[in-house]
């Protein structure tokens, strides 16, 4: 069977500019072919079973060539595999896309194109510059800067001239003093504004506004580098007016998200949307214990416990699962109340047709334990291992009959250190979910520096942890990932 391949446009850089369907085309992919500049957090969609192939282009020495690149193509789908080519913007905006369908329409392979967010817009808009604006101009003009080695920049500089436009170049830092001198001498005026963007949408994004007379020594200074676009034209002074994207709170900033894998996604995306880069770096893992005998033996007889307590959303998701299993279902659990440490212990519940009877005002286990002072019992706590004191010395102290029943584990896992060591330098954001992400995250990194470490810290017993370790640490008002979220922004803020 022949295979196919789909031309995919990844954006400039910020995940959320990927479009609905390049998503859907790198998830059904099979052999997924990419450059350099498409985003890690576009890459890690790639599903786990397919093949990933680095055709990355440096700068200067390409490091596949394109004919290679196109024969790749080639002999994935003939080889049946449904193949993604993904490229960074738009495949067709300076990408060769015309290039490498070339070969496979000469053979007959099947493929599609899926348009992508180019950096000639997207990359201005994230400087704050419209690339029209009625006042100002009425056409843009998209140009590649790249000149053949040695070889003169073939730009017709008095026709770019004449039409009064914005002028967006693509791989022009290189010769942006030859594309300056050109303008000028093409007669623009030398006040023109004019504004060079690098890493545009990426949290590492920096802009520079001048004027057309004096960006290269103001880009040199700067040190600019690839990839980066160069805006000429009036519109390039409304980039303070409109600048909105180095303004955002966290931007500039790295934050270090300790979370576990599968539950890391949330944070990171409202962190990144406030413009920080974040780094996964995750300490702990919930594994579910398989050979439970005293949970199931519990199973067997729920309507023995008033109460049934869970400290954490893989509670529930692992106790109902169980159940099921078991040949049982919720109603093994009528007559039975719920408590939960917090809303989103109690949404997990949710989403098994459940309703919590309980949430503490605070959501740690000292709250959960006060609020549950009076109950009667049997209680059913199904957690976590090595879980907070505070339950079973409340309960004991009360007398209040209670069954603690480790549900899962956590273990720690052992991230790549060379993730996080190079920022400890300097001070480091880390944010802190539990406790145990404070140990996991201090054993990951045995004999580090953590003297520079500020710990961003869900609630109180996660602050205690952190103390104990030296490290200085901020709390959340609220023990939720909102509240985190925004203790985290008001940092910024004050920064
Ligand atoms: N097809 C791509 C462009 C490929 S040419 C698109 O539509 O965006 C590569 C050039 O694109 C770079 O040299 C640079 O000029 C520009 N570019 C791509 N991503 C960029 C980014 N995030 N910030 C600034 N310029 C970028």
């Amino acid at each position: 069977m022949i295979g196919n391949v789909i031309l995919v446009g990844a954006g400039p850089g910020d995940p959320g500019l990927l479009t609905r369907k390049g998503r859907w085309a790198i998830r059904q992919a099979q052999v997924v072919v990419y450059d350099r500049l498409v985003s890690p957090a576009i890459l890690a969609l790639i599903p786990a079973g397919a093949r990933t192939i680095d055709v990355g282009k440096e700068a200067s020495h390409h490091k596949v060539p394109q004919h290679e690149i196109n024969e790749i193509l080639l002999r994935e789908a003939q080889a049946g595999y449904r193949v993604v080519r993904l490229k960074g913007g738009d495949p067709f905006l300076f990408g060769r896309g015309g290039e490498e369908l070339e070969l496979l329409k000469a053979h007959g392979i099947p493929f599609e194109v899926v348009p992508g967010v180019t950096s000639a817009l997207s990359v201005p808009a994230y400087a704050g510059i419209p690339v029209t604006h009625r006042d100002f101009c009425s056409s843009l003009h998209i140009i590649t800067g790249h000149a053949k080695a040695g070889a003169e920049l073939k730009i017709d500089f008095e026709a770019l001239c004449r039409t009064r436009g914005t002028l967006v170049f693509l791989m022009g830092v290189t010769a942006l003093p030859m594309i300056c001198e050109g303008l000028l001498k093409a007669g623009m005026d030398p006040a023109m504004p004019a504004a060079v963007v690098e890493r545009g949408t990426t949290p590492r994004q920096r802009k520079l506004v001048s004027t057309l007379g004096e960006l290269p020594q103001a880009a040199q200074a700067a040190r600019i580098e690839s990839p980066a676009i160069i805006v000429v034209g009036k519109v390039c002074q409304l980039s303070d007016q409109f600048d909105w994207f180095d303004a955002l709170p966290l931007k500039g900033r790295t934050v270090v998200v300790t979370r576990p894998r599968d539950r890391a996604g949330t944070l990171s995306k409202k962190l990144r949307a406030l413009g920080a880069e974040v780094v996964e770096y995750p300490c702990i893992e919930t594994v579910e214990r398989a050979e439970n005998p005293a949970l199931d033996a519990a199973m067997e007889q729920l309507g023995r416990y008033r109460w049934l307590v869970f400290t954490s959303p893989a509670g529930p998701e692992i106790f109902m699962e169980r159940l099921l299993k078991r040949g049982l279902d919720a109603r093994a659990l009528a007559g039975v109340k719920l408590a939960a440490i917090g809303p989103k212990t109690a949404g997990a519940l949710g989403r098994c047709g459940l309703r919590a009877d309980l949430v503490p005002e605070v959501y740690d286990s000292g709250h959960l334990a006060k609020a549950l002072e009076a109950v009667e019992g049997p209680v059913l706590l199904c957690r976590a291992s090595r879980g907070s004191q505070a339950l079973p010395e409340l309960f004991s102290a009360r007398g209040i009959p209670f069954d603690d029943i480790p549900c899962y584990d956590t273990v720690y896992e052992s991230p790549d250190a060379g993730a996080v060591l190079p920022l400890l330098e300097g001070e480091t954001w880390v944010t802190f979910t539990s406790a145990s992400t404070v140990r996991g995250f201090v054993q990951s990194l045995p004999g580090a520096d953590l003297s520079h470490v500020l710990g961003l810290c869900i609630g109180e017993q996660t602050a205690r942890e952190a103390r104990t370790h030296g490290l200085t640490v901020r709390v959340a008002r609220e023990a939720t990932m909102e509240s985190l979220v925004e203790l985290i922004r008001e940092t910024g803020e004050r920064e």
